[in-house]
């Protein structure tokens, strides 16, 4: 199939197709917006770069060969894709699809592996591979120095002395739909949650900018973090849930109330099915109990088709995204590691509902699903369980932060302050970050720079203080490598335990001034700086070695941290298995490339050419007769019209299998016009009505717009955080 899209074959090919493609450029105009190119994957494929911030650039060649490129200009404008949804796994490693493949029927992961264009070779380029960043990274197509978000909480000490705000968690809003028997004792509401933290727009913030708020976007997962930050500021609702109940919440950052529909889903019978499938019926802790089985994905899934109908997305002559983060694999990936029967299970179930899913969203968007484009990804790795790698003799040792950050802060005593025990490094680390105290270093008249300087230098003797520790038996269910089940070579017995080791130390001031090597590295520490968090210290351990004192986690520089899927499926897409190294980035900047928008504010993704098919060969199925009905009838009534599309943009139009240009006229008279209304709204957005975007800010910093009326008589609670315990 590659052999086809070689520009030298183009070159070489036969004299009518040449002639045919300049007829074609001619036709599209000098303006003429490129669909796609026939690219060759080269070296410009997803090479690292020297430079810190560079946008990773196609070559000339690619370049001008975009610009060969027939017209055939399908976008957003003209409702192409009808429905464009980004899945991300939460914690799912790269190599996992590879690992299972055998195990995969019909179309679920195959949708991406046998029919969609599928990157083997996807790693985030960045040292700090927690949850929030991982989504962030994902909505923005840009790291956490373009989207600010460097983990899934940190210490604000402006905002809260007590302890660290997570990255989504925002007081001055409520959230919305938390069930009474969820309510902290005493609170009248829970605080809420907003993208408050993110700098830089998302993939679904351009489309509604483009569209003039007429495209919906929606973000759902189990976690506030994983629905909120890939979907973005202007998100028409995001859902995550419940942690206790298990119920579908928002944030009157959204919505000042749950609509119908989801009230009707959080009444229905999905918990309890879930619950039942779970083999957990009645608990009070769904996020834990269910959320760590595959029954979690599968309600996830189902409330997506709930939102998806309920919201008309894909319905519409305009195109919607939808945002799904499931987050079971993550909840159970904590516990039991990647090498886990457990993991199987999960990835073997999760084939076997997206095929549903994907089943599901054929029979239900107009068109069926090749009217619909699908990236598929997650938001980090994970390491192997410590005991598991130890086995086969990797130092993969467990590390005592708590321990580490007493050890520093005696020594920092020592140093500033003599017989006093003042707390100069906070606690509750969120490894790779090492918060500092600022307040207690200002006290003791050390600024920033001394203080950062201090904690640096006294790391590695707090490190080698940490006492060598045999890791924590692997899971009883799990193959252990020195255990006579496996195959694997036994380490000798006079071999030492793991030793904790330090493997880089940065402080943020180093991080800020941008003093980076000139290499690969350089560019990880470049991406992962951030304005939040106060005083820290970027601590990385060696790798294999983390924090947690069960199971694994997933925060580190290293590659199986950094290794995720990355799949395309959608007309676009030129289905193959494509082995450049490319980037998580890389979707919002294809998708922004093919949907003809501005990509996120701050992208710095690279347009996967290489898995684009032709333009010409791009075909989209023509819409359902009964919505050319509603639509024609709908004109009749006068209905208000969104916008048209650019001129001479051809609409719906299917181009015919011919490549020529010639035979890719629109079709005539068959579709409705592109501007076929909404049904029941004006042209703003839908769900926020009493806040139009254009007009009124829907975050007004720093009075909200939909506080409670009422202040509660006692502070608000900080919402449970059972959910931000384990899982990462
Ligand atoms: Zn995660």
């Amino acid at each position: 199939m590659l052999h086809f899209l070689l520009p030298w074959k183009v070159i070489a090919m036969n004299p009518m197709r040449l002639v045919s493609l300049l007829i074609a450029v001619i036709l599209a105009g000098p303006c003429a917006s490129p669909q796609s190119t026939a690219a060759t994957p080269g070296p410009e494929s997803g090479q690292a770069h020297s430079g810190k911030n560079a946008t990773r650039r196609p070559t000339r060649r690619a370049a001008a060969r975009a610009h060969e490129t027939p017209s055939v200009v399908f976008s957003v404008y003209n409702d192409h894709p009808k429905l464009a949804i980004i899945l991300v796994i939460d914690q799912f490693r790269g190599d996992y699809l590879d690992r299972w493949r055998a195990d995969f029927k019909d179309r679920g992961f195959d949708l991406f592996l046998d029919h969609g264009a599928y990157f083997s070779n996807c790693y985030y380029d960045y040292a700090n591979t927690k949850t929030a960043p991982g989504h962030a990274s994902i909505g923005t197509g840009a790291y956490t120095d373009g989207h600010g978000i460097s983990s899934n909480e940190w210490w604000d000490l402006r905002r809260n002395q007590q302890r660290p705000v997570t990255s989504v968690e925002d007081e001055r809003y409520k959230l919305v739909g938390v069930p009474a028997a969820s309510m902290p004792p005493n609170a009248k509401y829970v605080t809420g949650s907003s993208p408050r933290n993110l700098l830089s727009s998302t993939i679904g913030d351009e489309l509604r900018l483009a569209t003039q708020g007429q495209a919906k976007v929606f973000g759902v997962s189990l976690k506030d973090r994983s629905a909120i930050l890939p979907a973005g500021r202007t998100a028409n609702a995001a859902y995550w849930i419940d942690p206790a109940s298990g119920d579908w919440v928002t944030s009157t950052y959204y919505l000042s109330q749950l609509p119908d529909w989801v009230n009707e889903f959080n009444a229905g019978d999905a918990i309890a099915t879930a619950e039942q499938e779970a083999n957990a019926e009645g608990t009070k802790n769904f996020f834990n109990d269910v959320g760590k089985t595959p029954a979690a994905n599968e309600y996830e899934l189902n409330f997506a088709e709930a939102l998806i109908e309920n919201e008309q997305l894909g319905q519409r002559d305009v195109s919607d995204l939808l945002t799904i983060s499931l987050s079971a694999n993550d909840i159970m990936g904590h516990a039991q590691g990647p090498d886990s029967p457990d993991e199987e299970q999960m990835v073997d179930a999760l084939d076997t509902q997206l095929d549903t899913f994907f089943t599901w969203l054929d029979k239900n968007i107009p068109g069926g699903l090749d009217n619909v484009w699908i990236a598929l990804s997650a938001d980090h790795g994970v390491a192997p369980v410590p005991a598991t790698a130890a086995g086969y003799g990797l130092n993969a040792a467990q590390i005592d932060v708590n321990k580490l950050v007493a050890s520093l802060n005696y020594a920092l005593n020592m140093k500033f302050s003599p017989g006093e025990k003042l707390q100069y490094i906070l606690p509750h680390p969120d490894l790779p970050y090492v918060s500092l105290n600022e307040a207690e270093f200002m006290k003791a008249g050390i600024i920033e720079q001394e203080a950062e300087a201090a904690v640096e230098q006294l790391l590695p003797a707090a490190m080698d203080q940490l006492v060598p520790q045999a890791p924590e038996p692997v899971p009883s269910d799990m193959p252990n490598p020195t255990s006579g089940t496996s195959t694997a070579a036994q380490p000798s017995d006079t071999r030492l335990p793991p030793v904790p080791r330090l493997y880089r130390v940065y402080t943020r001031q180093q991080l800020a001034a941008g003093a980076y090597p000139p290499t690969q590295w350089g560019e990880l520490l470049a991406h992962s700086y951030s304005p939040n968090g106060g005083w820290y210290v970027m601590v990385i351990p060696a790798a294999f070695q983390m924090g947690a004192t069960r199971g694994t986690t997933h925060f580190t520089p290293f590659m199986y941290d950094r290794h995720v899927p990355l799949g395309f499926y959608g007309a676009p897409f030129a289905p193959g298995r494509y082995l450049d190294r490319v980037q998580p980035v890389d979707i919002a900047s294809t998708f922004a490339a093919l949907m003809g928008i501005n990509m996120p504010s701050a992208a710095v993704g690279r347009v996967l050419t290489e898995a684009l098919k032709p333009a010409a060969q791009v075909a989209y199925p023509r819409e359902l007769p009964q919505r050319e009905h509603r639509g024609a009838a709908a004109r009749h009534e006068g209905a208000p019209v969104h916008e048209t599309p650019a001129k001479g943009a051809p609409k719906t139009a299917a181009p015919a299998t011919n490549p020529s240009k010639g035979s890719a006229k629109p079709a005539p008279q068959t579709t409705p016009p592109v501007g076929e209304p909404q049904k029941t709204t004006p042209p703003t957005p839908e769900v926020q009505k009493t806040v139009p975007p254009a007009t009124t800010p829907k975050q007004p910093e720093p009075t909200p717009s939909r506080p409670s009326a009422a202040p509660a008589a006692t502070p608000p609670q900080p919402q449970a955080k059972t959910q931000e315990a384990q899982p990462q």
